[in-house]
């Protein structure tokens, strides 16, 4: 884990003691990382007496919606006139675990052109320049875990509640699947030692995410293993490909295909594994690797995406078919160069 500059630290203080609202906003889709970065921080800054609104470019799941907090998160796609205003009148943004203006989809605009001091705090490589401070860092396992430290060196340690402890260990749980791939710094569970002095109950906490499910989507998941997956044994890969249809038929709800891009990487040999989903102008794809093959090339050169060395997601405007063709003719080549 790298140290958040000391100057970085000063200047956001000095922000922080000028400042009459805040915003705290993250990349759209939101996942666990995402929202419990976002309102541990939220939290955290109320704590310390600050005035701060979080906001989402659009609407999560229902598995994040117990965090504290989410009563008060502010979704720009449902409430685009409030948002607005709010993003128009604060003087302060901080923009975590996303590293390129984009991913703020329709929020994009009126957060690039906001007059306010803006804080980048993430984990994904390569951020853009699109903020006043960049606080990026990819040795660490999830934006949560780069939160508690920028907390910890602002000395705001001692607002550090309950509530925020288990927004950030949500994030980092999230990020991490569970302490089973990006979580190998002791850092990390020096973090969640002192996240489980506030006397957060763990065991809880992955009951909410983790087992919160219907039984729709316990079947959707598997007719896709099913029916769904096509494996390439030569190549090290797998995808699952689902079609609007089939999400209808199965009653999706968002947050239903969370988690499906991982499977096919238990299967042995696989290394690489792909989530195809169409969408209704478009077909969402899903990355993730194991070792060092890295998939946000493949998200970048093809996808109009990113995202880290072992999970990255794009789109990409053709139908399907058309979309797994091209990846079954791209996949031989990225392999060979691995
Ligand atoms: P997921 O597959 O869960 O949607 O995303 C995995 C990771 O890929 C995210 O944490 C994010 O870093 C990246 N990612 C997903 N979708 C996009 C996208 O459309 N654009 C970019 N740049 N990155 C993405
Ligand atoms: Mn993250």
């Amino acid at each position: 884990m790298d140290k958040i500059q000391k100057s970085s630290i000063n200047t956001i203080r000095k922000k922080l003691e000028n400042s009459v609202k805040i915003l705290i906003t993250t990349h759209s889709n939101p996942d666990g990382d995402a929202i419990g970065s976002a309102l541990g921080l939220s939290l955290c800054l109320e704590n310390a007496g600050y005035n701060v609104v979080t906001m989402t470019p659009n609407d999560y799941p229902e598995f994040l919606q117990w965090l504290p907090g989410n009563d008060k998160v502010v979704r720009y796609t449902s409430n685009t006139r409030k948002a607005k205003e709010i993003i128009d009148s604060c003087d302060l943004i901080f923009a975590l675990d996303f590293n390129q203006p984009d991913r703020l989809a329709k929020m994009e605009k009126p957060v690039t052109a906001s007059s306010a001091f803006k804080i980048l705090i993430d984990h994904h490589p390569y951020p853009y320049d699109f903020t006043d401070v960049t606080i990026s860092d990819i040795s660490v396992s999830s934006t949560a875990e780069k939160v508690y430290q920028f907390i910890v060196e602002s000395g705001l340690k001692k607002f550090i509640n309950k509530s925020v402890a288990e927004c950030l260990f949500t994030g980092v749980m999230t990020d991490t699947g569970a302490f089973n791939f990006n979580s190998s710094g002791p850092e990390t569970y020096a973090m969640v030692g002192e996240l489980l002095s506030l006397k957060i109950d763990k065991d809880a906490v992955f009951d909410k995410v983790y087992n919160n499910y219907s039984a729709d989507r316990m079947r959707l998941m598997g007719y896709c293993l099913e029916s769904k997956m096509k494996v390439f044994p030569d190549l090290k890969t797998a995808y699952i490909s689902i079609t609007a249809e089939e999400l209808k038929r199965f009653n999706y709800q968002p947050g239903d295909t969370e988690g499906f891009v991982n499977l096919p990487l238990s299967i042995k040999g696989i290394v690489f594994a792909v989530l195809f989903i169409e969408k209704s102008d478009h077909i969402k794809v899903s990355f993730r690797s194991k070792g060092t093959f890295a998939v946000n090339e493949i998200a970048r050169q093809h996808f109009s995406g990113g995202g880290h060395l072992n999970a990255a997601g794009g789109e990409i405007k053709k139908d399907l078919n058309a979309t797994l063709r091209l990846f079954e003719e791209l996949l031989p080549r990225y392999i060979k160069n691995e």
